[in-house]
């Protein structure tokens, strides 16, 4: 048994598969899952998980997989994370719940704290809570329309902004996410982003294409605010053009727009530095923050401009469970080992071994068609070979030849064909390379 490096439970660091997958053990349970959870709740890897940390996850049949999701980018500090263990442990004998708002506790204001300490930009700042992703981006809309008076807001193709119905409709991809679920809410409109790869634009002709259609089919004068992933996720790890974000915030500061920057998948060291927009050079009026917070407990956040937070009036942001003391208890213990461990350095050397083994690879296999992401948001985009195809079948055939052999993969991009890679920052060099080595493997083989 050797120690993970950040602790969690004592699992040994290693890629074993002792049956198919899924093995027995699990098969039962997704015997149990099909009679008793509804059939939209899909799952990616068909396998009861029993224990998991450091980088990889046990499951009931005694198969250990080496974890390059994190849950879709949560546990950053490990799953079990030993400080995060121990701040929930303590939190939850003391009190589990008194609603915020009725009775307000020390770990909410902390966070709050924190959140307006360590966010882009140095301005005075406010936060509110609430429980997941897309429960902040509702809340993010509700406070830029109450502030500017105004209704509009604009999302970008490939975008993702969460399930609920205001989220779906911000949301861009159809299937598996909006299709059958509407109507949408109104107000809500799209336009194009920047996507080096596939519109061969720079960034300032992709933002004036943006701006153009903006101003053209909603008018500054009806939008509200302006959403946007740093790197967008779901849609495929899409970085945009240099310049990009920083001509769409001149546009929305200038017209008095509220510029939102959607930092749920990015934030907290993932990409090598705490926050994404650190990296693009802009400074959002409105921050979104989730998946990463609280080491697997559910928190979101919204934190920006004092003038902006505070307008809207009270009783009019909360939640029965919104900043929940546990959850706050944990995202402060997980913040403080982002600070102690060092871990956007972390996530830098984790990307830095991911680019460098795909662009080795990609010398021999053109289907690799683009490398892209930061730190330790990775991707690789899947095409058919000496085309910009999108090779999706290929794309599922890796995914599921990697759980097989014992590693969680997760897939993205509205076409389907990008492999994504978010491994815990608690894993170990040697894993994360057994892991791509799987990877190559599965590409070889199909
Ligand atoms: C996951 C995600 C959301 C939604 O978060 P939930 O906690 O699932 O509601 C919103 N925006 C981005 C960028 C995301 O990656």
């Amino acid at each position: 048994m050797s120690e993970t490096p950040l602790g969690g439970p004592a699992l040994p660091q290693e890629r074993k598969v002792v049956t198919a997958i899924p093995g027995p053990k699990s098969q039962e349970m997704l015997a149990r899952k099909n009679a008793a959870v509804a059939a939209g709740v899909g799952v990616a890897l068909p396998v009861s998980i029993v224990a998991a940390g450091g980088g990889v996850m046990v499951d009931v049949d005694g198969n250990s997989f080496i974890d390059l999701g994190s849950g879709i980018a949560v546990t950053g500090v490990g799953n079990a994370a030993p400080k995060v263990v121990e701040a929930v442990t303590n939190q939850v004998q003391q009190f589990t719940h008194t609603c915020f708002t009725v009775t307000p506790y020390d770990g909410y204001v902390k966070v709050a704290e924190k959140l307006n300490e360590l966010t882009p930009g140095d301005f005075e700042k406010r936060s509110a809570l609430f429980n997941s992703g897309a429960e902040a981006l509702e809340n993010a809309v509700k406070i830029a329309r109450h502030y500017t008076k105004r209704n509009a807001i604009v999302v970008f193709d490939h975008a993702y902004h969460g399930r609920t119905n205001l989220t779906m409709g911000m949301t861009a991809k159809n299937m598996p996410y909006k299709d059958g679920f509407g109507p949408f809410a109104p107000e809500v409109y799209r336009v194009p982003t920047s996507y080096p790869f596939r519109d061969g634009l720079t960034g300032a002709e992709a933002a004036e294409v943006a701006i153009t259609q903006i101003e053209k089919q909603v008018g500054a004068a009806n939008l509200a605010a302006v959403i946007i992933e740093p790197i967008q996720g779901e849609g495929g790890f899409i970085a945009p053009a240099e310049g990009f974000l920083p001509a769409i915030q001149k546009w929305a500061t200038e017209n008095k727009v509220v510029f939102v920057l959607d930092e749920v998948q990015t934030g907290f060291a993932r990409t090598g530095d705490l926050f994404a927009a650190n990296h693009e050079g802009v400074v959002p009026d409105l921050v979104t923050t989730a998946k990463g917070i609280a080491g697997g407990l559910p928190l979101s956040a919204v934190t920006g401009r004092a003038e902006i937070m505070d307008s809207a009036h009270a009783g009019g942001l909360g939640g029965t469970y919104a900043g929940s003391p546990i959850s706050c208890a944990a995202a402060l213990a997980t913040i403080e080992t982002y600070e102690t461990e060092n871990l956007t350095q972390r996530a830098r050397e984790i990307g830095a071994i991911i680019e460098e083994f795909f662009t080795e690879l990609q010398k021999t296999d053109s289907r690799i068609g683009d490398i892209r992401g930061r730190g330790a948001m990775q991707a690789i985009e899947l095409v058919e070979t000496g085309s910009k195809t999108p090779a999706a079948a290929l794309t599922g055939a890796v995914a599921k030849q990697a759980g097989d052999q014992g590693v969680i993969l997760l897939t993205c991009g509205t076409y389907g064909n990008v492999i994504r890679f978010l491994p815990p920052l608690s894993i170990s060099d040697e894993l994360l390379r057994d892991g791509l080595q799987v990877v190559a493997d599965a590409l070889a083989a199909n």
